[in-house]
């Protein structure tokens, strides 16, 4: 991220500069963080408070819940910033974005005073979970029931992968409040009788299972099962089986979150990979960065980063300027597909720069490798992206 950028605003730029000052005050403990983040896959608790203190949690969230309200290009600016420094690999954005934008769009305004501050300043951690193991990319599949008696929900089934879950003091349950059967019966849609609950990560009758996942360092993934646990029902967020609305909104951010995180993460492959390049010598005093064989896939990288890095800026003003879904959705698909590529890309290159070198990992290469590849796969895989652009931004037909 440079300094200058075009139709960035003055309180964007200091945005940047917050997370610079994040990057530089947690700089002489960084080893100590990458230690916990890529061979602990512990949660590094100081620097989710240092980005709360920056207001870099609390970007989205309005003032008037206790955040900066920068919004989203604010905090894509941050989240962008943090990876480039090289303190996002740990993708921390996973962790209450979702929920922040679920409460935001379909909270009550009860709910949004009870939650939204304390996930501003980083008192609060909320995991989301909407995968299972027979649903992941087709959620509508989904069979973890929360059943209404009068004024509580009671919530059985299982999920997966859930991030964070064990670090999490509350996590946004999403569930279906009619069975798929039920909905057949009454001719009703798929996307109708579904529900999101702000649960208890304690809440009795809830057990977890860590899983063997990489991707998301710093955090674990877990099943997770729901034995008759009770929600009260002022934890619903949304109208009665209206969830798949709420759920709705808050994908489209979290696309472009993380394609800023890719961003940055090139950002940093990228540099790491010139100043090696112009150190080593191989064959006389020419450094390898001499050679067009080495400087030309770097600047393709370049290139590419500079387009993307523009796509990302242009889908977080189209949300914060409230354009249609699916055209915000559009520029949102659009830039974690070539952010997740890029990302892939400027990696690979950069360990390929190193030699062996780039398999060591005091250079902080090879352990990027996980969390850049998994973008192309979660939180959506880069067929339904596709299949997005091609349905929704194309206009051609839907084939599954
Ligand atoms: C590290 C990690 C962290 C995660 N964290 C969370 C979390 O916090 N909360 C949560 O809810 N979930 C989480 N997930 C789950 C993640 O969102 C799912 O893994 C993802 O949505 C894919 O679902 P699936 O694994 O069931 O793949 P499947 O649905 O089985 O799909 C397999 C593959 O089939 C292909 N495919 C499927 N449908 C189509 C189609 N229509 N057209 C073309 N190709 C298709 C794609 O290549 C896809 O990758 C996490 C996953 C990982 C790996």
């Amino acid at each position: 991220m440079e300094q200058g950028q075009f139709g960035l605003t003055q309180e964007h730029l200091m945005v940047i500069e917050a997370a610079k000052g994040v990057a530089k005050k947690l700089g002489p403990k960084m080893d100590l963080f990458n230690k916990m983040i890529f061979e602990e896959q512990r949660f590094p608790e100081e620097i989710w408070k240092e980005m709360a203190n920056a207001g870099i949690l609390g970007a989205m969230i309005p003032e008037s819940y206790g955040g900066t309200g920068v919004g989203l290009l604010g905090m894509v600016l941050a989240l962008e910033t943090l990876a480039t420094e090289g303190v996002g690999a740990s993708l921390f954005s996973v962790l209450t974005t979702m929920d922040t934008m679920a409460i935001l769009r379909g909270g009550s305004e009860e709910q949004k005073r009870t939650w939204l501050p304390k996930i501003a300043n980083g008192d609060m951690k909320m995991a989301f979970a909407i995968t299972e193991p027979d649903a992941g990319t087709n959620a509508f599949r989904m069979r973890t029931l929360a059943k209404r008696e009068g004024d509580i929900y009671r919530i059985n089934g299982q999920k997966a992968w859930i991030t964070g879950f064990d670090v999490a003091d509350y996590a946004i349950i999403v569930a279906r409040t009619m069975t798929l059967d039920e909905l057949k019966a009454q001719g009703l849609p798929k996307s109708y009788g579904m529900g999101l609950f702000i649960v208890d990560t304690k809440a009795k009758g809830i057990t977890m299972n860590a899983m063997n996942t990489m991707g998301i360092e710093g955090f674990k993934q877990f099943h997770i099962y729901f034995d008759d646990v009770e929600v009260p029902l002022e934890n619903r967020v949304g109208e009665e089986h209206m969830g798949a609305m709420v759920l709705f909104h808050a994908l489209n951010p979290e696309r472009i979150l993380l394609a800023a995180g890719a961003v940055g993460m090139s950002e940093f492959a990228l540099r790491k990979a010139v100043a090696y390049a112009l150190e080593r010598k191989v064959w006389s005093d020419t450094p390898i960065g001499a050679y067009q064989g080495v400087q030309h896939p770097l600047a393709h990288i370049k290139a590419t980063q500079e387009a993307v890095r523009l796509l990302t800026y242009k889908a977080a003003w189209a949300f914060d300027n409230g354009l249609p879904p699916a055209q915000t959705g559009g520029y949102a698909n659009m830039a974690k597909l070539l952010a997740s590529e890029l990302a892939v890309d400027a990696i690979d290159r950069a360990i390929q720069t190193h030699g062996g070198n780039g398999f060591v990992t005091d250079y902080q290469l090879i352990q990027m490798w996980a969390p850049a590849r998994l973008l192309k796969t979660a939180p959506i895989n880069n067929e339904m992206v596709m299949n997005f652009i091609s349905e929704h931004v194309l206009g051609l037909p839907k084939s599954y």
